[in-house]
């Protein structure tokens, strides 16, 4: 279970269809968990605003600026030598899912003049590691944030969660959960929820008597 969406709810049978978060939740487990459950993901990734900025465009080594041929699978680098697909990396999160990224090499980096900015090491080709699916990903989220919605969404969110979370974090000190398992926390969270709903409600109805 993703931490985020306890601030959605707390039935997970009844999950949102929009999944709004910070950049530190875009990970590949987390869009795919999202996508599973019928969420449109409007979550940041980590350079989700970086790459916006032109330096991040102009900057011609970064991967995220290389042509990728998806048909015949090979990149190409700065200097246009083909970077072909050399191998698989497989990982596991702590939470057992599985990534999968493609690793790719230039063919020859000797005498390359573009070598000081592209390839620091003094030997061997530059290589490159891809991970196709959370790309994919990462461009489903970059189209719904840029979107009118996506917008909305981006505006609200500091707003909306942000003053809640700092009230529980920091005025109500309630940092971590005191059970383990996701029914007792559950069973936490929805107790602290509650009071803190009765709590907001009573501030209301003073300031509206
Ligand atoms: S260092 Fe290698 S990968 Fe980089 S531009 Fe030169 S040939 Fe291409």
């Amino acid at each position: 279970m993703i931490p985020f969406l306890s601030s959605f709810s707390m039935r997970y049978d009844r999950l949102p269809r929009e999944g709004c978060a910070d950049a530190g939740y875009g990970s590949e487990e987390n869009y795919a968990y999202m996508e599973a459950n019928g969420i449109e993901a409007y979550v940041k990734y980590n350079y989700f605003h970086k790459e916006q900025k032109k330096a991040f465009k102009d900057d011609i080594f970064r991967i995220e600026n290389l042509y990728h041929n998806s048909a015949d699978d090979y990149y190409v680098c700065p200097m246009g030598q083909h970077m072909e697909r050399v191998g698989t990396r497989r990982d596991r999160t702590d939470s057992g899912y599985r990534t999968e990224s493609a690793v790719y090499r230039a063919g020859n980096c000797e005498g390359c003049p573009l070598r000081w900015g592209c390839y620091k090491k003094r030997q061997g080709n530059r290589e490159i590691e891809a991970n196709h699916r959370l790309i994919e990903y990462k461009q489903q989220a970059r189209d719904r944030l840029t979107s009118e919605k996506g917008l909305e969404h981006r505006s609200k969110r500091p707003i909306e969660p942000e003053a809640v979370f700092g009230q529980m974090k920091y005025n109500m000190q309630y940092k971590r959960f005191r059970h383990f398992g996701t029914d007792k926390v559950t069973m936490d969270f929805a107790f602290f929820a509650t009071a803190f709903n009765i709590k907001k409600m009573i501030a209301k109805m003073k300031r509206t008597a």
